[in-house]
């Protein structure tokens, strides 16, 4: 058939013939392993509310940053795709529309990782046989809408067909965690947990910070103004997000910067935050306490800490005037970890209550510095290739760099880190074939017995996850 779209069953497996063979045998053994999920950002209300997800641009196009970066880099304008605008200006609302300008330009993602995605998307959840096309555009999109309209493909029921056994979404300390609530109290089985995600009241160059820092002391009863009064609140909230299942914290600063600050240095900083007035030295100083702060506070209540450092978020200065923040237009830095996380590591850095699990959208730093710091402090871990990274070439490229300095076992599995909730179970399908593809040259070249590697492969795509985050 022309134009047929099908998965081989050896993608992304290595083309030698005796490694194939072995990540063949591998991949058997953790293919079908529940999907666990402990860091994303899909919105908790689909499964809370249930409802049907509306039409395939919405679900598919309109939410997903890695789709309209790349076609905003070969000038299709975000209005046309539908990306709601912060200033109220029109933007496209018919589906088909969208989908029909987004076909034509699919050809744009052939070699990305959005592909291999999307494929998988369309094969295994919606059971379509044919590539996207200009002409097929519009029979593709109708099949999805009819699909969308049966019950099986409701939110609650991808999830249990996904084989989810925990999916954690993320949250700002502000969230009254309605939908996390609901979820809970509807006797559905589905396990859907919130992250604390604190930069809204501990990043002062957050929108909005003293407005969010007054509104934390609203919610919590506490003098927010004041450093000690700061702190339980933000406590509080963590404790509040731990009783609705919360496991994690999780760290969006520029930097990996950390500090360790007299309080009376603290509670200056906190007022001039505040008042308005902090210089962005000042800025880092604050965020780098912050981190340090929730590491202690995280030795206390049990909370497994993240740290994602290293985006330059909005740098397209129109296109956040525009439509705001998660735009597809942050872009990654060179980023520090040894000095920058030294006053941190130097309070908890052999405190092995402390779990703090680093991230990089530097490579550069995997072999360098990243390793070597998980290789030796108890307290840190390991994160996956992250975001550009979460990909075929960005995995295999972690593995060869970390692996022989920090083992497997300082890395936690598979985090999908994603908005598109279709796309689960592609990307952990991705990495699990990827991981077995690098088990599979250390079996070929006996460096790694089979039968460890098969425990090694079990561990990479669930158990690690599981035990890093307290799953
Ligand atoms: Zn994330």
């Amino acid at each position: 058939m022309k134009n047929e779209l099908r998965l081989n069953e050896d993608r992304l497996f290595p083309s030698d013939p005796d490694q194939r063979s072995i990540a063949r045998k591998l991949y058997a053994e953790v293919e079908s392993l529940p999907i666990i999920s402990p860091h994303g950002h899909t919105d908790p209300q689909w499964f809370a509310e249930n409802e049907p997800f509306r039409d395939p641009a919405s679900m598919l196009v309109i939410p997903d940053h890695y789709v309209y970066r790349m076609l905003y880099s070969q000038g299709v304008p975000l209005e046309s795709l539908g990306v709601p605008a912060t200033d109220g200006r029109v933007v496209e609302q018919d589906s088909r529309r969208i989908w029909r300008l987004f076909a034509q330009n699919w050809f744009l993602f052939r070699g990305t990782p959005t592909q291999i995605w999307f494929h998988h998307v369309l094969h295994e959840v919606f059971h379509i046989r044919e590539r996207l096309t200009p002409e097929s555009a519009d029979r593709i999109h109708d099949r999805i809408a009819d699909c969308l309209a049966c019950p099986e493909f409701l939110p609650r029921a991808l999830f249990e067909r996904f084989n989810i056994e925990v999916l954690a979404t993320t949250e700002s300390p502000l969230d009254p965690l309605r939908h996390h609530n609901k979820m809970r109290s509807s006797g559905w089985s589905g396990r859907v947990i919130p992250t604390y995600r604190p930069d809204p009241v501990t990043d002062p160059e957050f929108e909005g910070f003293p407005g969010n820092v007054k509104k934390l002391g609203e919610i919590t009863g506490e003098d927010t103004a004041m450093w000690q009064g700061y702190l339980r609140a933000l406590f509080d909230r963590r404790r509040f997000f731990a009783s609705l299942g919360a496991t994690a914290t999780d760290h969006g600063h520029l930097t990996a910067a950390t500090r360790d600050l007299s309080s009376d240095a603290c509670e200056t900083l906190l007022k001039k935050a505040l008042q308005g007035g902090i210089t962005p030295e000042e800025a880092e100083e604050f965020r780098g306490q912050m981190l340090t702060e929730m590491a202690r506070m995280s030795i206390e209540d049990g909370l497994v800490m993240q740290l994602h450092p290293g985006a330059f978020r909005n740098h397209n200065i129109s296109l956040f005037r525009d439509f705001g923040r998660d735009k597809g237009a942050d872009i990654p830095m060179r980023t520090d970890y040894v000095r920058a996380l030294k006053p941190l590591l130097d309070r908890f850095g052999n405190d092995s209550r402390l779990s703090l699990i680093l991230f990089t959208l530097d490579e550069s730093a995997y072999s360098r510095e990243l390793a070597p710091l998980a290789g030796h402090y108890p307290a840190l871990k390991l994160g996956p290739a992250w975001w550009f990274y979460d990909s075929p070439e960005g995995m295999r490229f972690f593995r060869e760099r970390t692996t022989e300095t920090a083992g497997f076992y300082n890395t936690v599995g598979f985090n999908d880190d994603t908005r598109a909730f279709p796309s689960i179970p592609a990307r952990h399908d991705v990495a699990r074939r990827m991981d077995c593809a690098f088990l599979a040259r250390l079996v070929a070249e006996h460096r790694l017995d089979e039968d460890e590697a098969r425990d090694v492969a079990i561990d990479l795509a669930y158990r690690l996850a599981k035990k890093a985050y307290k799953l």
